[in-house]
């Protein structure tokens, strides 16, 4: 099943504890694409400046994905500037700038409208419920978001819930969106403004996956260095939505499978800065590490 993301393509000056970097690609649609490639084709809805080097967007292609939907307008790419604690799990954003994300109007190709997923990573929610209302009937409708909207767009984003089936958000955002500091009763309140389903991601503690119905755990892969978290839910929610797609089944043990295989995916994306762990990686390492991921979660 094809893929439609909607979400940002940016340069992030990134600190952790073991280093520094400055002007690397990143973006929320930019790591879900290249994780979600690794299992079904993907065609990206964004914007960069005039500023973005087109080497970049032939490694988008060189990975299959198909950037006819990635808009090159006048002005500068959006930037994020973070950095993250003692304790990784935590981060501050210092610097956001919008760029030209700040008018930008999405035009979804004719070619990706009937696309069967669409995933609506971390990007203005008028900007995601837009993009939604340009496509057909998608079966799978995924979305993401981060503390920056929930803080400044929450009425737009409670509008754009009832249209998701599945929402993905971290611990802080749950907590944030809900109002309720313990897991399982945000996850509930969450469920209740329109979502089937709630993936929250709790960084080195893995995910927790509720709907109505049931919930199911898992760890995050015990590495033995974390580099850099960036780009950890976007990464997911590509391995996560990739798996969907290339099974075609929403049914539980598909959705459960699909939750290690986003699980796999994150684990790589922190090993290094950037993407750049993401760009050295081809399928067998993504098999190896979803066999151990089993071995590792069996009893
Ligand atoms: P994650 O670590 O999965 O939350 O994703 C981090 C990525 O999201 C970075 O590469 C940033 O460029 C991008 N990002 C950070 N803040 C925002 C925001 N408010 N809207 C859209 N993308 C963002």
């Amino acid at each position: 099943m094809k893929i439609v993301v909607v979400g940002s393509v940016a340069f992030d000056n990134v600190e952790t504890p073991f280093g520094k970097v400055e002007n690397v690609l990143g973006g929320s649609a930019t790591f879900f694409s290249v994780a979600a490639s690794f299992f079904a084709p993907v065609s990206v809805v964004a914007v960069v400046g005039q500023d973005f080097p087109a080497s970049e967007l032939e490694f988008l292609r060189s990975r299959g994905i198909d950037t006819e939907g990635i808009e090159i307008a006048a002005g500068r790419t959006f930037r994020w500037t973070g950095r993250y604690h003692e304790d990784m799990n935590l981060r501050d954003t210092l610097d956001l700038q919008l760029n030209v994300f700040a008018d930008f109007q999405p035009k979804v190709p004719r070619s990706y409208r009937e696309a069967e997923i669409c995933f609506l990573s971390t990007i203005h929610p008028g900007l995601q419920k837009s993009v939604l209302g340009q496509l057909g009937k998608p079966r799978l409708v995924g979305a993401d978001t981060m503390t920056h909207w929930i803080q400044q767009t929450r009425g737009e984003l409670e509008a754009l819930l009832a249209d998701v089936e599945v929402l993905t958000v971290n611990d802080e955002e749950a907590r944030l969106l809900s109002g309720e500091r313990n897991v399982v009763h945000a996850a509930r309140k969450i469920l209740a403004l329109g979502p089937k389903s709630v993936l929250i991601k709790r960084g080195e503690y893995g995910v927790l996956h509720f709907s109505s119905d049931s919930i199911f755990a898992v760890p995050a892969f015990p590495l033995e260095q974390v580099f850099d978290p960036t780009g950890a839910g976007d990464a997911f929610a590509g391995g996560f939505i990739g798996s969907l797609a290339k099974s075609g089944d929403f049914a539980a043990p598909s959705v459960r499978r699909a939750i290690v295989y986003g699980s796999v995916m994150a684990s790589f994306a922190v090993e290094d800065f950037s993407l750049n762990r993401l760009r050295a990686l081809d399928g067998d390492d993504v098999e190896r590490r979803y066999r151990q991921f089993v071995a590792l979660t069996e009893f």
